[in-house]
């Protein structure tokens, strides 16, 4: 049972919280009592998400922001309209991101290999790094949590690009973690396995999504969002106040059978 106190008061900004695993994270949230900040670049999908969330009996209170997480001065603006809001930022959530180039490393283009990298790792870097400087200011700590992919760990599971910018997510959580923790800031790497939800729709075959869908990993259920979203609520909570700088990972099993989709 979900305990409903555990994030009152607390504020959470996720990225990328208008659609799958962000959405789902922002649903459980709200239910825990939180605060948060959904900064996305959809438009549409934000307003649907304003009109159609269901906190629950305990849910808290939500707010978006339009912007594109791979500009600095975007993510500025997003974290400034937190501090306006509810005047605190205790959660920082990196979680949007794209599949990014898909095609044969040999025929990838720098200018996609760039995109993948300013969207799923440049948002990353300006994440911690302007939510730190809050936190830092706030002087009572907080927890930073950077969503990577089972891609970062296997050369089978994304392309070049979206596998490289997810390998780095990984390498600069570990750093934020040592820099940061003598301020009580935790930083940590979930990693999501392959799931069912509208990014993997976009870029892996169907049939292997049907496939794990049949059972094919250790664990005989095919992966939703809303698989991830305990890990979220763990990690924004005080209940992980000595976790730092580690990965979880949430696949189904996925990476200890050395799962390759191509
Ligand atoms: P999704 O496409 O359902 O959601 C991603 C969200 O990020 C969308 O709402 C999108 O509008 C937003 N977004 C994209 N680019 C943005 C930008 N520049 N600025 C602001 N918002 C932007 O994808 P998802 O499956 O929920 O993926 C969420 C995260 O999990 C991503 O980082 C993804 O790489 C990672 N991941 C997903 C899977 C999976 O199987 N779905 C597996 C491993 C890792």
């Amino acid at each position: 049972m979900t305990d409903c106190k555990r994030l009152s008061g607390r504020t959470v900004v996720v990225t990328g919280g208008a659609s799958g695993i962000g959405e789902a994270a922002v649903q459980r949230l709200l239910e825990e009592g939180a605060q948060v900040v959904v900064g996305d670049i959809n438009l549409a999908a934000l307003r649907r998400l304003e009109a159609h969330i269901q906190g629950g009996s305990c849910a808290g209170r939500l707010a978006v922001v339009l912007c594109d997480v791979s500009q600095e001065s975007d993510i500025i603006r997003l974290l400034r309209h937190t501090i306006e809001k509810f005047g605190h930022l205790d959660c920082m959530i990196n979680n949007a991101g794209t599949g990014g180039a898909f095609e044969p490393l040999i025929e990838t283009s720098v200018a996609d290999w760039d995109r993948t990298q300013a969207v799923n790792l440049r948002s990353v870097f300006l994440g911690t790094k302007h939510a730190a400087r809050i936190m830092m200011r706030q002087g009572e700590g907080g927890s930073i949590i950077n969503v990577a992919s089972i891609a970062a760990m296997s050369g089978g599971a994304g392309g070049a690009a979206y596998s490289a910018s997810k390998a780095g997510v990984v390498s600069l959580t570990q750093t934020a973690a040592v820099q940061l923790g003598a301020h009580n800031i935790r930083v940590n790497t979930i990693v999501p396995g392959i799931l069912v939800s509208p990014l993997t729709h976009r870029n892996v075959d169907p049939e292997g999504l049907k496939n794990l869908a049949a059972g094919t990993l250790p664990l005989p259920i095919a992966g939703e969002s809303k698989h991830l979203a305990p890990a979220f609520a763990f990690f924004a909570s005080d209940d992980s106040r000595f976790i730092s700088g580690t990965t979880l990972v949430v696949d189904g099993g996925a990476g200890a059978m050395g799962l390759n989709l191509y």
